[in-house]
């Protein structure tokens, strides 16, 4: 199947207010512009220098999501263009991405990456953290950054049973934390799900989803 057919297979199976991420990070950019040709505008990458360079060659009305780890000095490079940063685990990253973000006269959209998995080597915040970070009075003075949603990924796993527990377990925290309002946050996205989990994923409150070889293939 091409990719213009794996999209079209995936969007007519998510609910409408479910949004794709259609992750692209190693896939070369003639494979992009196949999928922007199906109609797809956002595209997730988790190495910054990859996602500025396909950036600066692919359509301008794309949409770039960065999903990976994001070291503090390297945003910078992507501080005038991305549109959401999924992986934020620290208030010094958010102060990186407000200083950047301001340089730019922008506002950059970010979600608070919750670790949700069995496994060590995945980030992001534990509960304790997530409280204390969107409580934390210094959020008052990043004017140039806005917390928009949750996001995490499931442990590595063929038990469904698990990764739904983990699912939850960010929703739940993802509804706790809702209808906490500060000028610069508001909790609306709940990134979880990639091309194995989805589905459950979206059973479990997903509003948007992360799907890379599904649609590209294996990496
Ligand atoms: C690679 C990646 C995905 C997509 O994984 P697939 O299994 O290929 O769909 C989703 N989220 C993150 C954070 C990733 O790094």
């Amino acid at each position: 199947m091409s990719i213009a057919e794996n999209i079209q297979n995936i969007k007519v199976a998510l609910p409408p207010e479910v949004t794709l991420v259609a992750v692209s990070k190693t896939k070369p950019v003639s494979d992009l512009l196949e999928a922007y040709h199906a109609g797809q505008r956002i595209f997730g990458e988790n190495k910054i220098q990859e996602m500025t360079e396909k950036w600066e060659q692919l359509p301008k009305d794309i949409e770039w999501h960065m999903i990976g780890h994001v070291q503090s000095n390297k945003v910078k490079y992507m501080a005038s263009y991305v549109a959401l940063i999924h992986g934020v685990d620290s208030l010094k990253l958010l102060q990186e991405i407000n200083k950047q973000a301001a340089k730019n006269h922008r506002t950059i959209n970010c979600l608070l990456q919750v670790h949700i998995a069995e496994e060590e080597t995945k980030f992001g915040l534990d509960a304790e953290e997530l409280a204390s970070l969107l409580h934390h009075e210094a959020l008052e003075t990043l004017t140039n950054v806005h917390i928009v949603g949750l996001m995490g990924m499931a442990t590595f796993t063929e038990n469904t049973l698990q990764i739904e527990k983990e699912f939850r377990s960010l929703k739940s925290l993802f509804d706790q934390y809702q209808p906490l309002k500060r000028s610069n946050v508001t909790l609306q996205t709940l990134s979880m799900g990639m091309s194995g989990d989805y589905d459950l994923a979206i059973a479990c409150g997903s509003t948007m989803v992360r799907i890379g070889s599904s649609i590209f293939g294996k990496r």
